[in-house]
């Protein structure tokens, strides 16, 4: 008996820290620029100017303790900046990152209150862009936007891949009210004892106002809830978890008594991040209206940076499991296309639980730190810009800490000759060495995977004639190694 009644105290403790718990804690209420806006779309006077593409420009707070811990990781917000490009690529809106800021600040990283939140906002809002503040604790919320405005404050909780709270809280502030707007007053008030079961009210008191209740029908879809006739009813105003079809299990009863089921690929619901995947084209139009009108056209720009499509990283110095100088090492892999910044993370381990280096370089090299003469590292490389933010990081790399290699490659590289660069499969390259030597050098032709497709040693580095042979034209490398030293050349195979 006494297990029983814990138990029930412990259920009655997890439902109420649930009922307290808000996913979202915007205070939703509804414009009047979005009731316009929906009254247009109503009489068919809004261009449904898809095409257009819109690029927006953020200005990313990275906020931390104060003395300067705790921040978001750069691999996750690139995680999530992935996810949230993704949210908005069916509706030609993307975001890209004007600039990444570090605040030290615990008062605002931990804020119980929206006026602590105001208070970071104002002072370190950039104009012209769309703010986003990354903070530990957003007023005890998963995050929180004000409706029609530059700002967002995500929980670094609730960001990463595959989380839609970015995205939700963005729709906020390009004017979206939930698509179970009302009801957020029976979360306030009764969220536990509300009965499904019963036919909705036709209206709910929510901040002073009646907020009437959709119906299935769509009779007053355009008036009711969230004004949009592209989003169903849905009075769902706690978290839950949908069925395969992203439909919810919770049935619902409109007012005149007809059961449906909320859809949760809605990014405006409060469905799981799992159901979620979408905004509707009218929720679309509204927050591409709302960029032009009510934000003087933000977004209409060209977009600064390229889409990162191939992101297989190719190391040049060392090759995988070559050798690098324990002292004033450095590592360089072949470069991305459009990639403007890499993640480079060295560790002892080969399932990296901690770093060695772990750190975001512009350029395609890193100078390393001074290493454990003879340990092995493993390494691995994250190609990125400040739009494109979805590759991987590549698979790992080993290398030896050695103090043997005098010489680094670059001199190498710039002594060595090859002609012509331009070839046909089955033709002669000459290799020339601007200093010959008595080693022995082998010569490798790689595809831009780094698979390995032909070898060939040779006695001294000196003059060499080297046949290609290979099946399929493009672009190939060629690895030379001399003892210790080595470099890759890139030639054309046509
Ligand atoms: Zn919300």
């Amino acid at each position: 008996m006494q297990k029983i009644g814990y138990l029930l105290f412990l259920m009655c403790f997890w439902l109420n820290m649930n009922a307290q718990h808000h996913h979202c804690g915007t205070l939703d209420h509804k414009t009047k620029w979005l009731t316009q806006f929906q009254q247009r779309l109503e009489k068919g006077l809004v261009q449904k100017n898809l095409n257009e593409p819109l690029n927006i420009p953020m200005t990313i707070h990275l906020v931390g303790s104060d003395d300067g811990r705790g921040y978001l990781s750069i691999a996750t917000l690139l995680d999530a900046l992935c996810t949230l490009n993704e949210d908005f690529e069916q509706w030609n809106i993307q975001f890209f990152m004007q600039d990444i800021l570090y605040v030290a600040n615990e008062r605002w990283n931990n804020h119980a209150t929206f006026a602590i939140g105001r208070e970071m906002v104002d002072a370190n809002s950039i104009p012209n862009t769309m703010n986003i503040f990354f903070v530990s604790n957003a007023a005890g919320a998963c995050g929180y936007a004000n409706i029609n405005s530059y700002y967002s404050v995500v929980s670094k909780n609730c960001t990463g891949k595959g989380d839609h709270t970015w995205a939700h809280e963005i729709g906020h502030a390009l004017s979206l009210n939930h698509t179970f707007y009302g009801w957020e007053a029976i979360g306030d008030i009764d969220s536990i004892n509300y009965n499904f079961n019963e036919p909705a009210p036709e209206f709910i008191r929510y901040r002073g106002n009646n907020i009437l209740v959709e119906r299935m029908d769509g009779t007053n879809c355009r008036e009711a809830a969230d004004g949009f006739c592209d989003t169903q009813p849905d009075y769902l105003f706690n978290r839950w978890a949908c069925n395969n079809d992203t439909r919810s299990r919770q049935l619902q009863k409109d007012p005149t008594g007809v059961s449906f089921n909320s859809d949760g690929s809605l990014i405006m619901s409060y469905a799981f991040d799992a159901c979620q995947n979408r905004f509707s084209e009218e929720q679309a139009l509204a927050m591409r209206a709302n960029l032009i009108e009510q934000k003087d056209g933000l977004g209409r720009q060209a977009m600064p940076f390229g889409r990162i499509e191939q992101s297989t990283i190719l190391p040049l110095s060392p090759l995988d499991s070559g050798l690098v100088n324990a002292e004033n090492g450095f590592l360089e892999w072949e470069a991305v296309p459009n990639a403007t910044h890499y993640i480079v993370q060295v560790s002892r381990l080969p399932t990296f639980p901690i770093f060695d280096v772990n750190q975001m370089v512009e350029g395609n090299s890193i100078a390393l730190p001074n290493l454990q003469l003879g340990r092995r590292y493993f390494w691995r490389v994250r190609p990125f810009n400040y739009y494109s933010s979805c590759a991987p990081a590549s698979p790992r790399f080993t290398f030896i800490a050695t103090a043997s290699t005098s010489t680094k490659d670059l001199n190498l590289s710039e002594g060595i000759q090859i002609t012509p660069n331009l070839i046909g499969t089955g033709e002669t390259i000459y290799i020339r060495f601007a200093q010959p030597r008595q080693e022995k050098v082998v010569v490798r032709l790689l595809d831009v995977n780094g698979k390995m497709l032909d070898s060939k040693q040779y006695n001294a580095a000196y003059d060499l004639e080297h046949h290609i042979q290979v099946n399929g034209t493009g672009l190939y490398l060629l690895q030379i190694i001399v003892g210790k030293e080595q470099v890759v050349k890139k030639i054309v195979i046509q």
